[in-house]
């Protein structure tokens, strides 16, 4: 199963994609997490991406589209995987969905996870991450809206989407999500 996490920065998407890749057993692939990885180890990557992680922008499509392109042809792919922060563009989830249809393959399902406003700027500050300081926050949530929420109508429009309500204890979310997948 090829399933897509969709969601403001704070929905909790990055721990609801881990559980929900153990419970199914195929693996969540986070490109924020590749990136800070990157970042870390001071790559080419991580030196590309640092200006724009740091003021909440996106790093441009064509270097995110080139790390997927790679991941998703690795070995532990090959029996479906959970996509967590890509696409966030609907020139990513073109180019996703270019790469699937090559390979003969398809994203057979796309969670949103729908969380207040209210509640997410809350979680992030709680958070302490190096992007999580308000202003860059704010930042973020507007790129939200401007560039990741169209795939919200864009996956609606393929019947491909499932929306999941973001709130509550973090077992209920999981189970709601895996629920929306029968
Ligand atoms: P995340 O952990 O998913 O919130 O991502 C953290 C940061 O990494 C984002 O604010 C972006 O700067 C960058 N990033 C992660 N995924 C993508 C993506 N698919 N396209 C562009 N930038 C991304």
């Amino acid at each position: 199963m090829n399933l897509i996490l969709l969601g403001p920065p704070g929905s909790g998407k990055g721990t609801q994609g881990k559980r929900l890749g153990e419970f199914l057993k195929i693996p969540q692939i986070s490109t924020g997490d590749i990136l800070r990885q990157a970042l870390e180890n001071k790559t080419a990557l991580g030196l590309k991406a640092k200006g724009y992680m740091e003021r909440g922008a996106l790093v441009p499509d064509e270097v995110i589209i080139g790390v997927m392109e790679e991941r998703l042809g690795q070995a532990d792919c090959s029996g479906g995987y959970l996509l967590d922060g890509f696409p966030r563009t609907v020139a990513q989830a073109e180019a996703l969905e270019a790469m699937l249809t090559r390979s003969d393959c398809k994203i057979d399902r796309v969670l949103s996870l729908v969380v207040s406003q209210q509640e997410l700027i809350q979680r992030m500050v709680g958070r302490g991450r190096a992007d999580d300081k308000e202003e860059v926050v704010q930042q973020r949530l507007k790129v939200y809206e401007d560039q990741t929420a169209p795939l919200v109508d864009y996956y609606l429009k393929k019947g491909l989407l499932k929306v999941v309500e973001g709130m509550g204890p973090v077992e209920e979310i999981t189970s709601r999500l895996l629920k929306s997948l029968r």
